[in-house]
């Protein structure tokens, strides 16, 4: 199991974040929380996605 990197809950291992819905939507806000886990999917489909982490690193 993947556990949440704010409030250590599990997750689905299927989750592209790190972090389960309640702490996305606390820190991102719900629309940009998917947004960002969209942009995962979408990498992890198209075979590259770096890390694992969550995707902030261009800033
Ligand atoms: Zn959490």
């Amino acid at each position: 199991m993947k556990k949440c990197i704010y409030c250590s809950s599990e997750i689905s291992l299927e989750s592209v974040v790190d972090v389960c819905e309640r702490c996305g939507h606390g820190v991102w806000g719900e629309k940009m929380f998917s947004a960002i886990k969209q942009n995962m999917e979408n990498a992890r489909d198209n075979g590259d996605l770096n890390q694992g982490s969550v995707g902030m690193t261009s800033s």
